[in-house]
C-alpha cells in the first residue's frame, strides 16, 4: 500500500513487444495535487506506460500500486467519431457516465462543461467541435467520474498554440480547484512546464526526472530534444506563486 499522499506508483516496469524493449525499469509516482508530465520522443513508450498504469496491459516485470479505490479520469489522445453518427455533446456525456448505470442529469453535465470552459457546446454535434472544444469535452467526460487522478495522453493534439496554453492553464486550475493529481503525456515540455511540478523524460528508460528546469538542462534531455528547446525553456522559468501539498 503506498503512503497516503501517493495516488499511483510504478516500480521498475519493463515491457517488450516481441524483441522490442519499450519500457526498461521505469518508475514513477504521482502524488495528490501534483502534476507530473512524461515527455519523450515518438516511440519512447509514453502511451505504453500510461496503458500499464491504467491496468490495460500487464508489464513483463515490475508492478503498479494504486491508492485504495482510486478513481481515474482518462482523457485519450484522440477520439474517432464516425462522421455519420448523430451524437450531441450532451448525449455523448450522458453515455459516458455509466458507473452507476444512471445517466448524468443535464445539470451535472452542464456543470462539467462550465468547469472546462465549454458551456455553449451542449447541443453541438461532436463532429462540429473544434479541436480545442473536443479536448474540453473529453476533459469534462473524465471529470464526470469525479476522479482523484486525471490521466491525459497528449491532450493538446490538434489544438492551435494559444489553445494549447489555455488547455494547460485549465488543467492546472482544475488541479487547484479539485485537488486532483495529474499525469500527463506530452512531447512538448516547453509548453507544459508552467503547469508541471515534475517531469519524467522517457526514452524506453527514464533518462532523467525532476523539476522541469533541471530536466531541461540534463544532458540526456538536451541530446533527445536538442539545445534549442533547453534554451527556449530557460526563457520561460517555472515559478510557483502558490503552494500545493
Ligand atoms: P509513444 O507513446 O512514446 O510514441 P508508444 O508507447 O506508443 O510510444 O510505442 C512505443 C513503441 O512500441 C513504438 O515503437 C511502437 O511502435 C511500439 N508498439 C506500441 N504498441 C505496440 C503493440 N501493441 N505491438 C507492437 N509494438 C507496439
Amino acid at each position: 500500500m503506498p503512503p497516503e499522499s501517493i495516488l499511483i506508483e510504478a516500480s521498475q516496469l519493463s515491457l517488450s513487444y516481441g524483441a522490442l524493449k519499450v519500457l526498461d525499469q521505469v518508475s514513477l509516482k504521482v502524488r495528490k495535487q501534483a502534476i507530473v508530465t512524461v515527455v519523450g520522443p515518438n516511440g519512447a513508450g509514453k502511451t505504453t506506460l500510461l496503458k500499464v498504469l491504467l491496468g490495460l496491459i500487464e508489464p513483463d516485470a515490475g508492478h503498479v500500486t494504486r491508492s485504495p479505490l482510486l478513481r481515474i479520469g482518462y482523457v485519450p489522445q484522440k477520439l474517432e467519431i464516425p462522421t455519420t453518427l448523430p451524437l450531441t455533446v450532451k448525449r455523448f456525456l450522458q453515455l459516458a457516465y455509466d458507473r452507476s448505470t444512471v445517466a448524468a442529469s443535464s445539470n451535472v453535465i452542464e456543470a462539467a462543461l462550465d468547469q472546462v470552459g465549454a458551456p455553449k457546446v451542449l447541443d453541438t454535434p461532436l463532429q462540429g467541435l473544434s479541436g480545442g472544444e473536443l479536448q474540453r469535452v473529453l476533459l469534462a467526460r473524465a471529470l464526470l467520474r469525479q476522479p482523484e487522478l486525471l490521466v491525459l495522453d497528449e491532450p493538446v493534439r490538434g489544438v492551435d498554440l494559444t489553445g494549447q496554453a489555455d488547455l494547460y492553464d485549465l488543467i492546472a486550475q482544475l488541479r487547484d480547484q479539485l485537488g486532483l493529481g495529474v499525469l500527463l503525456v506530452s512531447h512538448d515540455l516547453h509548453l507544459v512546464m508552467q503547469a508541471t511540478d515534475e517531469v519524467l523524460c522517457l526514452n524506453g528508460h527514464v533518462c532523467c526526472h525532476g523539476h522541469p528546469e533541471a530536466v531541461s538542462r540534463h544532458p540526456e534531455f538536451v541530446a533527445l530534444f536538442g539545445p534549442r528547446i533547453a534554451e527556449t525553456m530557460a526563457l520561460y522559468p517555472h515559478h510557483h506563486d502558490h503552494t500545493h501539498r
